[in-house]
């Protein structure tokens, strides 16, 4: 699927519910999650057979809101597992809940996951995340290690005069569990976007915090794709650490991603704040694929260039 810009379009997010058992104080407004949706399996079946096997999607990633929260996960994983076109199907969650579910969905035929970790503080952590329990997501890491989920990767939001201070803590603690640990840049995107700016810790000082520690060397195949990621070497430690700088080095030339949210609305853009509906191609039994495609095609061709930074909603509706 190429885009109205000329960009590869292979990778979809899907939100499985905009439920969280969080609430991250950038992400979630109002200490409140939102209505609790949760996209119909079948359907979010078929948009996933569909877009795979007639459009090129190869890369999956589910998401949320907190997409353990999910009751048919580890079935609708399985029956996505079949999908042949399908390269690779990954989770994106917040770990709370990954302790007992990281060997079912493993061996259900998950591929991988991203854990989001803003602070290895335990008080801080709550805070962030308005009452998370850091040592549930911690031993979630642990758990889905041992179920082969690897290489887990790490989400750090890093916000300054909150976790600014950990950034090299996070990346060791990480790296020595054989994680890939990203730091993202806080966006304009949720309950903190008018002061989005006032949080955000930029590429270049994540990178200053990391090389105080650290020799870095970028690999070049991943230089803005979207995230830089660079191999780690020392005496006693090596691994890979990355940056993802959507507000410092923006990489929209390079964006080969769509969302569809747990309404069944596809956003072609995270930054745009317009998404296009595909709930009323569904049925109940059947997807009906050429008013779909109609609104894909339309979808796909309206895709900015460059984000234009007016997205209304927040991560945790559109799923991040
Ligand atoms: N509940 C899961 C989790 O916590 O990872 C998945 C959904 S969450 C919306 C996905 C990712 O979006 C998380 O890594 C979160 O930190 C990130 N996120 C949400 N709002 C953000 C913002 N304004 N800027 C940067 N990252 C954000």
């Amino acid at each position: 699927m190429i885009d109205g810009c000329g960009r590869t379009i292979d990778h979809l997010r899907l939100s499985l519910t905009d439920h969280c058992n969080l609430a991250c104080r950038y992400c979630v407004p109002n200490n409140a999650s939102p209505c609790g949706q949760m996209i119909d399996e079948d359907f979010a079946f078929e948009l996933v057979r569909w877009l795979s096997t007639h459009h090129g999607i190869h890369h999956l990633r589910l998401t949320g809101g907190e997409p353990l929260l999910y009751p048919p996960l580890l079935r609708l994983i399985k029956r996505l597992a079949t999908i042949a076109s399908l390269r690779e199907i990954t989770l994106t969650t917040n770990g709370q809940a990954l302790e007992q579910q990281a060997a079912p969905l493993a061996d259900g035929g998950l591929s991988r996951l991203n854990v989001s970790l803003d602070s290895l503080d335990a008080e801080r952590f709550a805070r962030v995340t308005r009452g998370g329990t850091i040592e549930r997501t911690l031993r979630g890491i642990e758990a889905a290690i041992e179920a082969g989920l690897t290489p887990v990767k790490i989400n750090v939001v890093a916000q300054k005069s909150f976790n600014d201070d950990e950034i090299a803590d996070i990346a060791q603690w990480g790296l020595l569990r054989g994680c890939v640990v990203r730091f993202l840049e806080v966006m304009p995107i949720g309950p903190l976007a008018h002061v989005a700016h006032e949080h955000l810790v930029p590429a270049s000082e994540i990178l200053d915090a990391l090389s105080e520690r650290f020799t870095l060397t970028a690999i070049s195949g991943s230089i803005g794709q979207p995230a830089t990621d660079y191999a780690v070497t020392g005496k006693c430690i090596r691994g890979v650490v990355g940056v993802i700088a959507p507000t410092t080095r923006p990489f929209c030339n390079r964006c080969r991603r769509i969302r569809i949210t747990s309404s069944g609305r596809i956003v072609a853009c995270v930054h745009d704040g317009t998404s296009l509906g595909l709930r009323k191609f569904w049925d109940g039994k059947k997807l009906h694929i050429q008013g779909a495609n109609e609104v894909l095609l339309r979808a796909i061709l309206a895709k900015p260039e460059e984000g234009p930074r007016q997205q209304t909603l927040s991560m945790v509706t559109l799923g991040g």
